[in-house]
């Protein structure tokens, strides 16, 4: 039994087989093997080659003739570096002598030709180094193949690199009961939608691949990042425990459904919900959310080819809005880039720098045709029940006014078409990057309501990568620099009678909503899946005395000081 330590980024504990996704490039670490399964090793390894060579074979007979030429070429090299005996009896020597893992024993030949490769002084040649990954590439993917005749990936648990938003819902529906990565982060995409999808998920586990193979048996614990390998009776009985726990747990939360989210000095808090898929809005419905603060329209746009047209998303919005029956619901445009490029080729693939590029409110006013459709839609659906518009990425006030202009100009022409659109739709901002916080004053007036995403305006406001586990200490809400950004923009908001909300996933952490009472929030947009635990948290609370105790917090220095805040309401 082994446990490896990684980030916890989605809830729920689950126990399965491996199933090991390797990234393009193996980093497998050293794995030997004992002098007695030598034989079967190498046999592993030769059927993984003979089921390369035969795949290379059937795809040079099926593309036969309709190949361009250099296209043919590669296939032939791939072919031959497949047949090279050079390369095939180094790996069975690296088996044989060094008792290395087939997969460990490719790594090693791998790096040994690569530096042959780019000894060459011919840049083509030299670029031939891709062909030899891709090889290498093939033969371990055969040599992980399960050869037994389970189906799709049900009751396994993901290792790989990194998962992206997009392959999600798939592995979901093919029956992944857990993910780990060994990259990345607790904020980005993939972890907000996979407490979406109530799916267990562990990033940043750096040493999962080279320690975890294929068919291994793991618990995966998503609420502490542990995980077990091979696991054995005493963790056995403590998985069982913590499934009962969680299944109690839940029981008890479910009490607090339909009751009412009042403090314990009896001031009502607004719980909103962050939704983006059908099933996010029936819960957040059951759980007695007042509305939708915040539907991410950009999951519509990810796991296809191409972009969906206005009926389309105009159905998916009514449905939405009619799913919510009457409470308001607040459609957040477009906001592609980043981590969440699409397969559409909306977003641009080379920036060098995404977050910092052409994204959410500035690609849809570069893409006015692309941004047109969605508002029509959204504009559409407001003739079915409350709809509020929500614009991602805000900067400046020319972007917020050009909005609006464009919302006047669709909403007449929709009406002259014959359409219902509600009169007056709110339009609110996200308050993400930090020069809108700041400057929030000068534009505060053409805005009706606003929303802070901490998950952006962290990362922004601390130079720290959402994404990057590098830097994943460094990313936190708690910095003093935070918290008084927070506070200027709630002070802000309140005396400028605007309605203000946190939606960031700071707003659906129990541990953080104290703080955010203190900092004078009343309303916060959650992700449904952690609406009762926040609502039982604010139950406890006591709102008079924690904004007596906001200067205190704002006065702390440090992360250890913000900690040692929250801790003492916690004791209160
Ligand atoms: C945020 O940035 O806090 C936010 C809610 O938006 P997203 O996570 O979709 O970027
Ligand atoms: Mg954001």
């Amino acid at each position: 039994m082994t446990r490896l330590q990684g980030l916890a980024a989605s809830r729920g504990t689950a126990l399965g087989r491996a199933r090991v996704r390797l990234p393009h490039v193996q980093d497998v670490g050293e794995k030997r093997i004992t002098a007695a399964a030598v034989e079967q090793e190498l046999e592993r390894l030769h059927r993984a080659t003979d089921a390369a060579r035969a795949e290379m074979r059937e795809l040079r007979t099926r593309l036969q003739g309709a190949l361009p030429a250099e296209v043919g070429e590669f296939l032939d090299l791939h072919a031959m570096l497949l047949d090279d005996p050079e390369l095939l009896s180094a790996l069975d020597e690296l088996v044989r002598s060094k008792r290395y893992s087939a997969s460990h024993a490719l790594r090693v030949q791998r790096d040994r030709l690569a530096q042959v490769f780019e000894g060459m002084e011919d840049a083509y040649l030299k670029s031939r180094l891709d062909d030899l990954d891709h090889v290498i590439g093939r033969i371990h993917s055969f040599l992980h193949k399960r050869t037994t005749t389970v189906k799709g990936l049900a009751g396994e648990i993901l290792v790989c690199e990194n998962v992206a938003p997009s392959e999600l819902a798939q592995l979901q529906s093919q029956g992944v009961v857990g993910i780990i990565s060994s990259a990345g982060s607790v904020l980005s995409h993939s972890a907000i939608l996979a407490r979406s999808l109530h799916m267990p998920l562990v990033v940043g586990a750096s040493a999962v691949l080279q320690k975890v193979s294929d068919g291994d048996v793991l618990i995966v614990d998503g609420a502490s990042g542990e995980i077990v390998l091979d696991p054995g009776p005493a963790d056995l009985r403590q998985y069982r425990a913590r499934q009962r726990e969680l299944a109690r747990e839940q029981r008890e939360l479910g009490r607090l459904r339909g009751k009412p989210t009042r403090t314990v000095d009896g001031v009502e808090i607004t719980l909103l919900a962050n939704a983006e898929s059908a099933e996010d809005v029936l819960q957040a419905h059951a759980l007695g959310a007042r509305g939708l603060g915040l539907y991410r329209t950009e999951f519509l746009f990810l796991q296809r080819n191409q972009l969906p047209n206005e009926d389309e998303q105009f159905r998916i919005y009514r449905d939405t809005v009619l799913g919510m029956s009457g409470r308001p619901v607040t459609i957040r445009t477009l906001d592609l880039g980043a981590d969440k490029a699409d397969r559409t080729g909306l977003v641009m693939g080379s920036e060098e720098n995404p977050a910092l590029g052409l994204r959410g409110v500035r690609l849809s006013l570069a893409k006015p045709k692309v941004s047109d459709t969605q508002l029509r839609a959204i504009l559409r659906a407001s003739g079915y029940g409350p709809v509020r518009i929500l614009i991602p990425m805000l900067t400046t006030r020319e972007e917020i006014m050009a909005v609006r202009r464009r919302l006047s100009r669709l909403a007449a022409l929709l009406r002259n078409e014959g359409h219902e659109v509600a009169d007056n739709i709110q339009v609110g901002a996200m308050i993400e990057v930090p020069a809108a916080a700041f400057a929030l004053d000068t534009f505060i007036d053409q805005v009706d309501f606003l929303s802070i995403g901490t998950n952006d305006l962290v990362q922004y406001l601390l130079a720290a990568d959402r994404n990057n586990e590098a830097v994943s200490e460094l990313y936190s809400p708690l910095h003093p620099a935070v918290l008084r950004l927070l506070a200027h923009v709630i002070d802000t908001a309140q005396r400028n009678e605007t309605p203000v909300a946190v939606c960031g996933e700071i707003a659906g952490d129990a541990r953080m909503t104290a703080m955010l009472l203190a900092l004078g929030l009343t309303e916060f947009s959650l992700h449904p899946g952690t609406l009762l635990e926040v609502r039982r948290a604010i139950r406890a609370l006591d709102l008079g005395t924690l904004r007596g105790q906001a200067a205190q917090l704002l006065a702390a220095r440090d992360r250890r000081g913000i900690e040692r805040w929250i801790a003492g309401t916690a004791l209160d």
